[in-house]
């Protein structure tokens, strides 16, 4: 019997696992692969720099390369730098950065199994009482007060918590990720993270080219509410003249597609035993795709309701309603509102808006506060609604006279 059982060992449920193990729970977490070597999870690997400090992450042994700031690159090829003081963050590889966390959850106290697939929940009397998990021995049943779902977009327990539906196809976009050696960068500047927004490369979405250390780039892109396969795509972005030029040479050591889940956060986030943390339950970002940070805000506070819940030993909704507010105040829920009306806009028509976009950022800074806000999720105490609202009306006048 567990305090907590936690189902997958990403960023979300590795920060799960290590705040309720240092608490003194007993703590039980379920990876599908192997530990070591660390399964590379398809990602692009930027982790802005409030992280690093928050989580008290040293950035030496676990980055790839420190990051000074992000470009944003209109169809029109009219670009826009956002610099952040003393640096933006840090690139990662995920198998690094996520062996780092998982080994902190250990050393604090937590297990890990591995190579052990959660395939269900134990329910009983409308409580989550545990999970039901494939493991190289057989199926198991393991037993815990609480449950956290941290298994990423696929996870296959949150759906049968019933605090949401299977996602939809429209409510995920598909992504296409690859490590090239040969990098140079753009212009010779290889510490900007590069951000492509066109139709005609990424339909409804965006590539991106993140450098690494040495030589080595991360390229990828998504699509959104696009068919079509998102390798093909990637592979004629990087035949593109500007893209090729930024590299002596493109060896490709490593590929991967993945899915993305970019709704929003679900309305329901627990049920009385169960919490949803991550990517299992939409924190990633809608316009930008990021959402280690948010994964891993999402799991501490996850864990850190586990903890009153274990200390007043009740685990129903009554108290894991903690949860929402403890995210309300952490302003997740307006982050992702501001970047979901921003992503709403430009979808209509991603070239033009873009292209006036990034012309009116030069001059007006409202537009680089909006910028700012979607790049980084910098400032977002400065951007209320209405705000975004009167940039689009202005971009949206523009556009109409144009
Ligand atoms: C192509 C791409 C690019 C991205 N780029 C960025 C970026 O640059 N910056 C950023 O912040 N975010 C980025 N994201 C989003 C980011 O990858 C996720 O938001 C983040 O990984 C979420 O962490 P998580 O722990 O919730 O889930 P995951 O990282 O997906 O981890 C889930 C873990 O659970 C395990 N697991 C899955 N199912 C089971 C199961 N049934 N049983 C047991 N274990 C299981 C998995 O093996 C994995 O270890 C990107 C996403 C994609 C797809």
């Amino acid at each position: 019997m567990f305090d907590v059982i936690i189902s997958g060992s990403g960023p979300s449920g590795s920060i799960a696992g290590e705040t309720a193990a240092r608490a003194g729970l007993k703590v039980l977490i379920f990876e599908r692969h192997k530990l070591v070597p660390r399964w590379e999870k398809p990602c692009g690997g930027s982790v802005p720099k409030h992280v690093w400090d928050e989580f008290n992450i040293p950035p030496n042994n676990v980055a790839e390369r420190k990051i000074l700031g992000n470009m944003m690159i209109a169809p029109n090829n009219k670009s826009f730098v956002i610099k952040s003081e003393p640096n933006f963050g840090w690139n990662v590889k995920r198998s690094i950065f996520d062996k780092f966390l998982a080994d902190r959850a250990i050393d604090s106290g937590a297990e890990i199994i591995e190579e052990s697939f959660v395939k269900d929940l134990i329910i009983e009397n409308d409580f989550v009482k545990g999970v039901v998990v494939k493991t190289p021995d057989g199926i198991r049943e393991f037993r815990s007060n609480i449950t956290i779902a941290a298994d990423g977009v696929g996870s296959k327990i949150v759906p049968k918590s019933g605090i949401r539906n299977k996602w939809e196809r429209e409510q995920l976009g598909f992504c296409a990720v690859v490590f090239v050696k040969g990098y140079i960068g753009l212009d010779g500047e290889n510490s900007i993270n590069l951000f492509y927004l066109s139709n005609e490369i990424a339909p409804n979405a965006y590539a991106w080219v993140f450098p690494f250390s040495e030589d080595l780039a991360n390229v990828g892109l998504g699509l959104f509410k696009t068919k079509g396969n998102p390798m093909e795509y990637l592979h004629k972005f990087l035949k593109w003249p500007r893209i090729k030029k930024q590299f002596k040479e493109q060896d490709i050591i490593w590929k991967s597609n993945f899915p993305i889940p970019i709704q929003g956060i679900s309305k329901k986030l627990f049920t009385n035993g169960f919490m949803g943390v991550g990517d299992a339950v939409g924190f990633v970002s809608p316009i930008i795709g990021e959402g280690i940070s948010y994964g891993m805000t999402s799991g501490k506070l996850a864990a850190e309701t586990a903890i009153q819940a274990i200390e007043k030993g009740d685990y129903s909704i009554s108290i894991l309603k903690n949860y929402k507010k403890k995210l309300r105040k952490e302003n997740l829920f307006t982050i992702f509102s501001a970047h979901k009306v921003f992503r709403d806009l430009l979808m209509d028509d991603l070239n033009n808006t873009v292209n006036a976009l990034i012309n009116l950022a030069n001059s007006n800074p409202d537009v680089q506060k909006l910028i700012k806000l979607a790049l980084t999720e910098e400032g977002v105490d400065d951007i209320p609604p209405e705000l975004i609202t009167r940039i689009l009306n202005l971009i949206k006048s523009i556009l109409k006279k144009d």
